[in-house]
Parts: structure tokens; sequence; C-alpha cells
């Protein structure tokens, strides 16, 4: 009898769990068959950034080549989405009608582009910023026409920005939040970032968002709470993401925003895993790919019982810009609350800052611009929860400093 592990969604978190499963000391199952609804294999989704940008090319996405996957025995099926999970039958329908029976099932969805939930976002000019098709598109468009609007000042907005004005066009970001990036940044450090990409070139609107997108078929224009008209060709929407949690809520399964699953990764079916963008554990969904990788550790361990009492704990997560030119780090806490005291240091000269919070001399978080390069070892002193008393004067110097005053 066939022991089947069945892999819905061939994302980057997907991969990663192949990856883990051939690693493992003994492998449970005698056929492992992924399903994508892409219609290529798993690649690099961070590199679409540096693509959009002209910085890097398509054939520097594959994260493994055919050779891999018949090496490891690994079946795949591409282009032809799950839309359906009979759990009575154990068994996955695909779009084409292709049913697939499973004794495990492994969720790994991902997430889509939040909507915006506004008149005209069926227009065409509109487009979200997540897979290779869309960056495909954004390329295209961006040698046909010269304007965009870009919507949401996070790391997917900005680099969609860049990436576009680096092919030449003019555009405007629009942020609904006071300062850009405002889940990493401090208000300095954001306006800090606000005025090094006006300087670029990007015209950048912050406490602002779209009312409508307007148009007859073709996108014209994008119009502002305050009635302003923006003329536009393009208009990317990267203002949030949406777990794909459909087949799971629709199959019974307990959802949130996300499937919901437990430390070890199993949903209420207990034959049923899901992980990366599209699972929800308590109430933190996920949004970069570290976190995708650990849960990937811990699943292939769960799966492959080699470790009985393996359990995904969510961990302090740094994070970078990906413009060139533009370093910054963060990492844990980014503004100061009642509890914590902050250390600033700034070189207006060259424009560099830094804001490091401490609670009961502990570091709880960093915020760094312009020199990033102590980053990893001001996110190590958060994550370890070290005591920083012995350097806490030299902390704002960084790691050589440091290590020479403890
Ligand atoms: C442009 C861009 C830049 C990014 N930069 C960074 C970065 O610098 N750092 C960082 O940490 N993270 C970054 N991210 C986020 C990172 O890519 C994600 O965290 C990561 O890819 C999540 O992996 P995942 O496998 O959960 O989902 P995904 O990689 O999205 O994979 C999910 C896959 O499942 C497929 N799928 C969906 N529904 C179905 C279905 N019903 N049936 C079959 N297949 C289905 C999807 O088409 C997709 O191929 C970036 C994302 C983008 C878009």
């Amino acid at each position: 009898m066939t022991n089947k592990l069945v892999i819905c969604g061939h994302g980057m978190v997907a991969q990663r769990l192949l990856e883990q499963l051939c690693a493992q000391p003994s492998m449970p199952y005698s056929r492992v068959v992924v399903l994508s609804g892409e219609p290529s294999p798993a690649y690099n989704r961070i590199l679409l950034s540096s693509m959009l940008a002209g910085d890097a090319g398509e054939s520097s996405l594959t994260l493994q080549g055919e050779d891999w996957f018949q090496r490891n025995g690994i079946e795949r099926r591409q282009g032809d989405p799950v839309v359906r999970i009979d759990r009575d039958a154990q068994q996955v329908v695909t779009a084409s009608g292709h049913s697939e029976h499973y004794d495990h099932l492994v969720i790994a969805t991902g997430s889509r582009s939040a909507s915006l939930g506004l008149p005209g976002e069926d227009l065409k000019g509109v487009v979200g910023f997540r897979d290779l098709r869309d960056t495909r598109t954004l390329i295209d468009l961006s040698q046909r026409y010269r304007r965009a609007v870009v919507v949401g000042g996070g790391f997917l907005g900005l680099e969609a920005a860049e990436g576009l004005r680096c092919r030449g066009m003019a555009v405007t970001v629009l942020h609904r939040g006071s300062h850009l990036l405002n889940r990493q940044l401090d208000k300095v450090g954001g306006n800090l970032l606000k005025e090094a990409l006006i300087e670029r070139g990007l015209t950048v609107r912050t406490s602002t968002s779209p009312m409508a997108l307007l148009g007859n078929q073709q996108l014209r224009a994008v119009q502002l709470a305050d009635e302003t008209l923006i003329s536009t060709d393009l208009v990317v929407i990267a203002a949030g993401i949406t777990p794909n949690a459909e087949i799971g809520r629709e199959a019974g399964l307990d959802c949130d925003r996300g499937i919901l699953v437990n430390n070890r990764l199993q949903t209420s079916d207990p034959k049923i895993f899901a992980l990366g963008e599209c699972c929800q554990l308590g109430r933190e969904t996920f949004g970069l790919v570290e976190p995708g990788y650990e849960q990937a550790a811990v699943l292939a361990e769960v799966l492959c019982q080699t470790n009985t009492t393996a359990q995904y704990q969510p961990s302090v997560i740094a994070t970078r810009l990906k413009i060139s030119g533009i370093p910054i780090f963060s990492s844990g806490q980014t503004e100061p609350d009642e509890h914590t005291e902050s250390v600033v240091w700034q070189d207006y000269e060259t424009n560099r800052y830094c804001r490091l919070m401490i609670r009961d001399q502990k570091l709880t978080g960093a915020v760094l611009f312009g020199e990033t390069s102590d980053g990893p070892w001001y996110h190590e002193r958060i994550r370890l929860a070290d005591d920083i008393t012995e350097y806490r004067a030299s902390l704002a110097f960084g790691k050589d400093y440091c290590n020479a005053a403890a």
C-alpha cells in the first residue's frame, strides 16, 4: 500500500519543506506529489524585486533544477490549481478535474495582494506584485507607458516603485500611514527614507489613500480622498497581503484570516497540515520567508516522526529593504513605548541614523538607516535577550565597540 504525501502549492516554503523532507534520515512516504497553481516550479519570489529593477534575470530565480526533482522522486503537476479538498474521500481535485488521493496533505498556498475594495480595481492597467506573471506584466507595461502609481509604502510597494523608476517610469507612491515603512521604521527613519526616494525622482505622498481608480476599461487616473486626480497608465496594488486560505475554509478546516494550525503545523483535521503565508498560528499570520522556513524544518520532522517534540515557536525576524544604495535594517520593536528607553544616534552629514530600544537592560528593537552592517549583531542581542549593562554606553557604535567594552 502506498503512503502518499500531497503538497498543495509550490512556492518558496513548499520547496524548503521538500528539501527538508529529503534530508531526514527516513522518509515514510512512498510517493510525494506537489500540485502547483503556477506554470513553473518554485522560484525565488524575493528576487522578483531585483528582476523588476533589471538587476536579476529570470534564470537566476531558479531554486532547484529538473534533475533535483527526478533524483528525489518528487512528482509535480504544474499550472493546475487545487480547487477542492474532499476530506471524507481524502482527495484533492484540481481545476482541470484531476483528483489525487492523499494520506497526508500539506497546504502551502501562500498569499496574494490584498484587494483595496475600490471601484475600478478590475480595469486594465491595475496589477498586483506577487508572482512571475505579474512581474513580466509590469516590465511589459513599463516599456509601453510612462506613468505609474504604487499603492502602499511598505517593502513591497517601495521595491515595486523603485523597480518601475529604474525602468524609466514617473512613479508616485501613495501611503496611508504617516511615514513610509511604518511597520519597520520609526518616524525619523521613515522620513529619511522618503527624502532619499524623492531625491532619486520618486513622488511620495503619505497620509493618503486612493478612493477610486478611474477609466473606461483602461485605467486613466487615481482619485484621492481629497478629490485630487493623479493621471496614470498603471496602478500597482501593494497594500498588504491576504492568505490564500479559501480551499481550507471551504473544506471546513478551522480558519480565521489564515488556516489555523497548532505548533506542529497541524490543522483542525489531523491528516492536513498548513505552513507559510496561508497559515495562522494563534493571532499571527506571516509575511516573510524566514518564519516559513522555520516552519518547514519543524513540519519535516513532524511528518517523518524524527522528533516527536518538534514545535514551531515564532521568533523575532529581521527585515531589510532591497533597494540598492538605501540600506535599511530593522528588528523587533520599532517605536518606543512607556516601558522602553531609546538610544538614538544620527549623523546629519552622511544621513546615517540608528535608534535602539532598551527595556530592563535588554535590547528590544533596532532601526538602522544608512549603515546597517551591525544589524545582524543587534538582531542576535534582541533574539537572545542578552543583558547589555556592560557595554550599554557603546551600544550605538556597534559590535566592535561593544565587544571591546564587555
Ligand atoms: C516581490 C516580492 C518580494 C519579496 N521580498 C521579500 C524579502 O525580501 N524578504 C522576505 O522575507 N520575504 C519577501 N517576500 C515574501 C516571500 O516571498 C514570501 O514570504 C514567501 O514566498 C512565502 O512562501 P509561501 O510558500 O508561503 O508562499 P508563495 O511563495 O506565495 O507560494 C505559494 C504558491 O502556492 C500557489 N497556490 C495558491 N493557491 C493554490 C492552489 N489552490 N493550488 C495550487 N497552488 C496554489 C501560488 O500560486 C504560489 O505559487 C517577497 C514577496 C514578493 C512578492
